[in-house]
């Protein structure tokens, strides 16, 4: 396979290289990171691609006048939105990992799709935002779209073997995050650095943030709706500490199954790579008795937690809100992170958002941004951010 892996530099990118190192049949064709010039360096110099994106002009052309200077690579380097398309689209690549972090992702994946490449994807905000756009498309134009989030992928593995089986239940479970049992009142002075700490998974700032928040579910729930044409209402949230119960389908016979893990992103990645078939791994861990007999489910406090009840409002609503929702929580959390904003207002600027805005169903790529750009300046305004 000739993959492309659109945000190499980060967590879900450089678990994916690192099993790209132990299969023979993966051929890295294309890199895409944001700036992280120094680690994309390394990454040109092991893996040989043919094109790379730095998406920041600047320092792609600092990563230019490297390579110029008798590394012996050969690699064409792009920079910009559009270099992110050239990248996504390179003729040689048929598969391309999305594994960038916001919006950014969602013009490289309708282009990838138009270009016939067969995506795995790790990137939230295409579907969240575009799902009524990306997924049609991609029907139309016959590539397979496997999704790598934990919950997505472990719902894509039940759905195995039940085509023409109605869901009726999807269970899609969440780990409570690192403040599971707090009320709201004692979330108040929560720093980042309490906030970056999570129980189960290990992933980057912004994600680890929202699964804090339990945005990270709300953001699921809505991705769930498009993948997999459910509605929010059959949409259960369940909390399992642990994450071990990666998430469940119920069916109209109320069978329901289930996929199960060790908390590793390496088993969704791999699993989206090989096309769906199973393959071992170095690093590879297994299940015991101890953690199977701890599993135990719970209903998720959506009070305390509001960013996951907006979340489901959202996905009920449909239209802009689902952008909103999305462009509102990314303002507001990298606020948080540089000090600038208290814990609790990211959820109440959410909230106050959503409330500000007129939804627009079906809405094209344009009514989109747009919606995305008012959410910014709303929060930008909100908490006086310029
Ligand atoms: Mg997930």
């Amino acid at each position: 396979m000739n993959l492309t892996v659109l945000g190499s530099t980060g967590s879900i990118g450089r678990q994916t290289l690192e099993l790209a190192r132990c299969f023979d049949d993966i051929n890295i064709t294309g890199l895409a990171a944001f700036g992280s010039i120094d680690l994309i360096e390394e990454q040109i110099k092991e893996f040989d691609p043919e094109i790379c994106c730095i998406y920041d002009e600047k320092k792609a052309s600092e990563l230019k006048n490297r390579l110029g200077s008798g590394t012996g690579a050969k690699v064409k380097i792009v920079s910009g939105m559009e270099g992110l398309i050239e990248c996504a689209t390179y003729e040689k690549t048929d598969t391309v990992l999305i594994s960038v972090v916001g919006m950014i992702g969602i013009k490289p994946t309708i282009e990838a799709i138009k270009a016939g490449k067969n995506i795995a994807q790790a990137n939230k905000e295409p579907i969240v935002c575009a799902g009524h756009i990306i997924m049609p498309l991609a029907k139309k134009y016959g590539v397979s779209f496997t999704p790598v989030d934990s919950e997505h992928s472990a719902i894509y593995q039940c759905l195995r073997g039940e085509a023409g089986n109605k869901i009726d239940k999807i269970w899609l479970t969440a780990s409570g995050g690192p403040f599971r049992g707090k009320k709201r009142e004692e979330l108040k002075g929560i720093t980042p650095a309490d906030a970056l700490k999570h129980p189960s998974w290990n992933m980057g700032a912004k994600i680890t943030i929202d699964s804090s928040t339990l945005v990270n579910k709300g953001l699921e729930v809505i991705e769930a709706h498009y993948l997999f044409d459910v509605q929010a209402d059959d949409i259960i949230v369940a909390v399992q500490p642990g994450s071990i119960v990666h998430s469940m389908v119920q069916f109209e016979d109320g069978a329901i199954k289930a996929q199960l893990g060790s908390p590793d992103m390496k088993v969704p990645i791999a699993y989206a790579l090989h096309k769906e078939h199973r393959v071992n791994y170095d690093g590879k861990k297994n299940l015991g008795f101890k953690e199977l007999s701890e599993i135990r489910f719970m209903e998720p406090d959506l009070e305390t937690f509001k960013g996951l009840k907006l979340g489901i409002e959202a996905c009920r609503t449909e239209g802009t809100l689902t952008t909103v929702y999305n462009a509102a929580n990314e303002e507001c959390v990298s606020a948080f992170l540089a000090g600038k904003i208290g814990y609790l207002d990211i959820t109440d600027g959410i909230e106050a958002a959503m409330r500000a805005h007129t939804v627009i169903p079906e809405p094209d790529l344009d009514r989109i941004f747009a919606a995305e750009k008012e959410a910014r300046t709303f929060i930008k305004d909100r908490y006086n951010l310029n």
